[in-house]
């Protein structure tokens, strides 16, 4: 089985989300089950700047498209049996950021995400890698789609392959004027409502959808939430129409990263059996942030990006009754500028209770779900969520909104029967937040409880083994089809 991956972030060369994650892990979990994996990939200031030794693949290509000749090279980098293949276009990828700044997405996302579609392709051929499966994440990628579509139909090179379009928020469509088309050299017919229009302008995402043998998503709640209305993002109808060829497959953790016990990024490693080191972490964390954290009340972690769909606003609104419930809140992310001022004013009235570092920051990351014991997800929706498996990998439990792969992964604690691994809301409010908060504020006081609780959480498995197997099962039925 031969699987072109493509995905504009993939641990540990770049990041920003949970999509790295799942690109740079999936791969190797492929691999170990037989396939043979390349990883497609914009070589970023960021992969520039780990100077790793990378070998170059093409010196100097160049891409006719839209009338110009644009041209690019490509490097590899080989790691625990995967090759990633990086485009290099300076002009389009070194950059400060991935997708934009602060101030907003860069202009020309679309012939940058579109070349590095193309260029994939054209790598493919120029090293005689012929996939059987080509896999496609979110809208950076999606474009691909919609080459193969027609740029390349009939072309010999790509005729047995089969395509799989994985969703990991539906929300980030990739929405461009309809002159992009031209630019990036796609056939003008596309501009109508079958095809990649969209409320007057072309959208990449609708590309996946549309021109993929199949699609997923990340968990199978998500799947379904994203043919209604509410979670559809306007492409609930075109979902719906796709809902044959729509699978939900749970995204898996990485324990080779993520583990207390063998966590290099943390101050003091743990397991199940001998929870000091969790203790000794805890304190750490408590010192970095300037907290006073006494033993007796727990300590609530969150490492997110501050965006709306990850409910800040609601975090914001309750943030007085959490500090009433005696909560110390740690709080690492970065994005809304309104509620990053937000955090800071908190921070500054009560900075022994608040904890805040506005940074992207792997290592603070780790020390927050290995030294919190209660980590909180409010989000107003959550395609899978990795935050909650890693702190409950941490023996951190997790405080969640029951949507998306948050609702498939987390189950309520019964204190009585002893069952469960966290804490639930289903309201987006500031009211049921404060709720299962205080839950878990009060099973936290009770340490025969608390001791049950943490236990289930670090025993759930999240592990990829089961989540790759279902992808390769259903890459095989897509060839076989
Ligand atoms: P999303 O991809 O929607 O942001 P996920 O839960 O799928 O959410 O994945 C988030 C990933 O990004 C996790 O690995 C999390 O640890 C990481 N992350 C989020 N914000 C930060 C941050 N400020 N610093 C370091 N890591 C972060």
């Amino acid at each position: 089985m031969k699987v072109a991956f493509l995905a504009s972030e993939v641990m540990p060369y770049a990041k920003t989300g949970g999509l790295a994650d799942v690109a740079g892990a999936l791969p190797k979990f492929l691999a170990a089950l037989g396939a043979q994996v390349r990883v497609f990939m914009p070589l970023y200031r960021e992969v520039r700047k780990k100077n790793l030794p990378l070998e170059p693949v093409i010196d100097d290509a160049t891409l006719e498209i839209g009338g110009e000749k644009l041209a690019y090279g490509v490097f590899a980098h080989r790691a625990d049996g995967i090759t990633v293949f990086f485009i290099d276009r300076p002009e389009y990828f070194d950059r400060d950021c991935l997708y934009g700044t602060a101030a907003g997405d860069y202009p020309d996302n679309g012939e940058r995400f579109a070349f590095f579609a193309r260029a994939s392709l054209e790598t493919m051929r120029a090293i005689g890698f012929s996939p059987d499966i080509l896999h496609g994440h979110d809208w950076q990628s999606a474009l691909v789609f919609a080459y193969l579509h027609t740029v390349y139909a009939g072309d010999p090179f790509f005729a047995r392959t089969r395509t799989l379009f994985t969703i990991h928020n539906l929300a980030y469509q990739g929405l461009f004027d309809r002159p992009i088309l031209a630019r990036v050299g796609l056939p003008p017919w596309l501009f109508n409502m079958n095809d990649l229009e969209f409320y007057g302008r072309v959208n990449a995402l609708k590309a996946g959808i549309l021109y993929s043998t199949a699609v997923t998503t990340v968990s199978p709640r998500y799947s379904r939430e994203i043919q209604t209305p509410a979670f559809g993002c306007g492409l609930d109808g075109l979902l719906r129409s796709r809902s044959a060829a729509l699978y939900g497959i749970l995204n898996g953790v990485d324990y080779r990263d993520w583990n207390p016990s063998t966590d290099r990024l943390i101050p003091s490693n743990y397991g199940p059996e001998d929870l000091a080191g969790k203790k000794a972490c805890r304190k750490e964390l408590a010192a970095l942030f300037g907290l006073a954290a006494p033993a007796d009340l727990p300590v609530t972690g969150m490492v997110t990006r501050l965006a709306g769909q990850k409910g800040l606003d609601i975090v914001c609104e309750a943030l007085e009754d959490l500090l009433g419930l005696g909560l110390t809140l740690v709080i690492l992310g970065a994005g809304d500028q309104k509620i990053q001022d937000f955090l800071l004013a908190a921070q500054k009235k009560n900075p022994e209770r608040v904890g805040l570092k506005i940074a992207f920051d792997e290592r603070i990351a780790h020390m927050i779900y290995a030294g919190s014991d209660i980590f909180l997800i409010p989000s107003r929706y959550e395609p899978c969520g990795l935050t909650q498996m890693y702190a409950m990998k941490y023996g951190t439990v997790p405080v969640v909104r029951a949507t998306g792969g948050l609702d498939d992964s987390v189950q309520e604690f019964d204190p009585r029967a002893g069952t469960g691994n966290g804490f639930k809301f289903v309201e987006a409010e500031p009211g049921p937040l404060v709720d299962a908060a205080a839950r878990a504020a009060a099973s936290f006081k009770r340490s025969a409880q608390w001791r049950k609780l943490v236990g289930n959480a670090m025993a759930v498995d999240f592990s990829w083994e089961r989540s790759a197997a279902a992808y390769l099962e259903l890459y095989e039925t897509l060839t076989a089809a």
